[in-house]
């Protein structure tokens, strides 16, 4: 493994950096636990500076408004703007769909979707899990029927976060019941002003409003089917394992590790020492540097398999998993140091470090997005360890 950037890598971090430091003023940075529609689209006029720049799809070929670049500048991109707090937006876009329409659409296809995403113009939600159905996704059952002019969409899809947003719904439907479950689904963009499709707002703990998705005899073109009929769940499966690293989420997680330490090394909450003089407190920050040190290292492994051209499944499990039980230790160690404060809301005069710990805490807990820890675990022994299903 070499970890080292090349000359011109290092040039697009520092300047990626110095765009973030310029453009993203305290104010507008997203802070943990707390989503609001007004940071949303600042996230989005972000986006489209950044694509302005070629930036935004940094992984997309040039002739579809991308970067051109691999693996490892995607990693750079992601870690920048975690660590910039830069608000999240078109990220199912730009980090799910654009993939599969690389690796499975047709020349139209990519001609009418990749464009507008490298843009960030358009927003994108994922409709994978259904109100009976989460982890054991391959049980889904929102049933696309062939008929004369395409095909019709009836069910629901449950937790689409950015649906009230999404311009495009990127989903996963059955088209062969009697097939065994994981060979009978397909997958389908399609268009969220679609006649049928109705939202029932979700809310988040966040403050984000998600939603279940309802499809009533929803009509759909045959040109909204990505790749081939009933592939659907192993196509889904291999773009997913293309671009996950997690270093979005560390480096998200790693600037207020960085804040806690700069808090810890100035402030002396009671009048007396700086809590840094703190022998405890020392010992604390020093464990969670180790915890940090191996959590980039974990990603930043993922993201240089991809750059080989390999498809991490495993080592994306391990980085991810660990990268959710490490924000809970540091988010319980920081609210054990800063004490009662800690607790403070975004918002409150008192609350330290922008109210970012109490928000941390509150978004550790959520073990369930992207594959529970639980079906991490599985997929590290059944494909890590070699163990049966
Ligand atoms: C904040 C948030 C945002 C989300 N956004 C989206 C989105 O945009 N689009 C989307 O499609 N989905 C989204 N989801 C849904 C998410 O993918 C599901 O919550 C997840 O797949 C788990 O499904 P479930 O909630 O039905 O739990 P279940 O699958 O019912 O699981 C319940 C518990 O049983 C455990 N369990 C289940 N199966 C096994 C097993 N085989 N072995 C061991 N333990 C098991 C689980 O780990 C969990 O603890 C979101 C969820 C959250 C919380």
């Amino acid at each position: 493994m070499d970890f080292d950037f090349t000359p011109e890598q290092s040039q697009f971090k520092d300047e990626l950096r110095e765009f973030l430091r310029a453009e993203v003023p305290l104010e507008k940075q997203e802070v943990f636990g707390q989503w609001s529609e007004e940071q949303y689209q600042f996230g989005r006029e972000i986006n489209r500076q950044l694509a302005a720049r070629n930036w935004l799809a940094i992984g997309l070929p040039e002739k579809y408004g991308g970067g051109g670049k691999g693996a490892i500048e995607r990693g750079i991109l992601a870690e920048e703007l975690g660590y910039g707090r830069v608000p999240k937006a078109g990220f199912i876009g730009l980090g799910i769909v654009a993939p599969a329409i690389m690796a499975f659409g047709t020349k139209d296809q990519k001609d009418l979707y990749l464009s507008p995403i490298a843009k960030g113009e358009v927003e994108y939600c994922q409709g994978f899990s259904e109100p009976n159905v989460g982890s054991d996704l391959a049980s889904l059952e929102l049933r696309a029927e062939r008929d004369g002019d395409g095909y019709v969409l009836n069910g629901a899809k449950m937790f689409t976060s950015y649906a009230f947003q999404a311009d495009y719904i990127y989903l996963l439907a059955r088209t062969d019941p009697q097939a065994e479950k994981h060979r009978g689904i397909s997958l389908f963009i399609v268009d969220m002003k679609t006649s049928g499709i109705s939202l029932q707002p979700l809310p988040y703990i966040n403050g984000e409003m998600a939603a279940q998705v309802d499809f009533d005899n929803v009509c759909l073109p045959w040109s909204s089917l990505i790749g081939e009929e009933n592939r659907g769940w192993y196509q889904a499966m291999t773009t997913l394992d293309y671009e996950r690293s997690g270093l979005g989420r560390y480096g998200s997680v790693r600037r207020v590790f960085d804040d806690i330490t700069d808090f810890c090394n100035d402030s002396a909450p009671d009048g007396g020492q700086p809590l840094a003089e703190h022998p405890l407190v020392r010992h604390q920050l020093a464990d969670r540097r180790l915890g940090m040190e191996t959590w980039k290292l974990l990603c930043w492994r993922v993201a240089w398999l991809q750059s080989t051209g390999s498809t991490p499944n495993a080592e994306a499990s391990i980085a991810f998993l660990y990268g959710t039980d490490e924000r809970l230790r540091f988010a319980e160690m920081a609210m054990e140091v800063l004490g009662p404060y800690a607790t403070l809301r975004n918002g409150s005069g008192q609350a330290p470090l922008l109210g970012n710990i109490e928000g941390i805490h509150r978004e550790a807990m959520h073990l369930h997005g992207a594959g529970t820890t639980e079906i991490h675990r599985n997929i590290i022994a059944q494909r890590g360890l070699g163990m049966p299903r």
